[in-house]
């Protein structure tokens, strides 16, 4: 049994603002600690409850974050990119479950801390076949596309609740409560870890005895369509082969699986950031 931890930084417990997440501010140094603390809990609960390889995946910024120095010797760590499947890289290497660690809500959603979708600056909305989603709905469904279920996500209450929504009743671990997009109640360290690991405990259990939730399949073809923040990011969106232009703001596209959506996805964003 091989599990997916793919982390990211939002939602890790104590933070609140951009300056904790950007390599140049000085408080990052100690956020990239907790960040590092809360997927070792992970790491702990999965192997706990049974599971006999652990890797880790930074999905955060260009993914150097997490402290491989600190990190539990058991775990292998994907850093640096891009790599082929960013957020989620691994997956497709005989993974049997994923974990969201530090994750967080789509843009637009209210009590989020950090709510955005990809890059903040440049995305407004991402529908996928019509159905809105984030982060936590890209990397789930690409997950989906190899097989692969989501069991367990930690972040603020209201990335969790996006998370059960749309994947059912995956394992939570909500570790701060978030009253606005830069201000949220938040469990120290020692107990949003143990928050965490038990909840991978009791995900990994669930998965042992064939009770984990549904993998994420959408239909495909999958539509794509992006909102851009502004109309010149759409017109420089529009020069990559396949993409379409529906309203000003507004970009869409067809991709024959996940995979390849991410892909063209990210290279949209790419485009239309400049
Ligand atoms: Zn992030």
């Amino acid at each position: 049994m091989k599990i997916l931890i793919a982390a990211d930084m939002e939602g890790i417990s104590g933070i609140v603002h951009w300056d904790q997440v950007e390599p140049k501010h000085k408080e990052y140094e100690r956020t990239r600690r907790l960040m590092t603390g809360d997927v070792n809990a992970a790491v702990r609960g999965a192997y706990e409850a049974g599971a006999e390889e652990v890797v880790v995946s930074d999905g955060h910024g260009d993914a150097r974050n997490i402290l491989i120095e600190e990190l539990d010797g058991r775990a292998r760590l994907n850093s640096g990119g891009p790599s082929p499947l960013s957020m989620v890289q691994g997956v497709d290497n005989g993974v049997s479950a994923a974990m969201f660690v530090g994750y967080h809500a789509r843009v637009g959603a209210q009590n989020a801390i950090l709510d955005h979708t990809w890059s903040s600056s440049c995305v407004a909305n991402v529908r996928l076949n019509g159905r809105p989603v984030g982060e936590i709905g890209w990397n789930a469904a690409v997950c989906g596309h190899f097989g692969v279920p989501v069991i367990l996500i930690s972040g603020d209450q209201t990335a969790c609740a996006e998370a059960t929504e749309l994947l059912g009743s995956i394992e939570t671990a909500v570790v701060k409560q978030a009253s606005g997009r830069m201000a949220a109640e938040c469990l120290p360290p020692e107990a949003a870890q143990r928050r965490i690991y038990e909840a991978a405990q009791r995900a990994v259990e669930r998965l042992r005895n064939g009770q984990s939730p549904e993998v994420l399949r959408l239909a495909t073809p999958i539509r794509v369509a992006v909102e851009l923040t502004h109309s010149d990011m759409a017109d420089r969106a529009t020069m990559l082969p396949g993409v379409r232009r529906p309203e000003g703001k507004w970009v869409e596209f067809d991709a024959d699986d996940m995979p390849s959506a991410y892909r063209t996805f990210r290279a949209l964003v790419a485009l239309a950031r400049g």
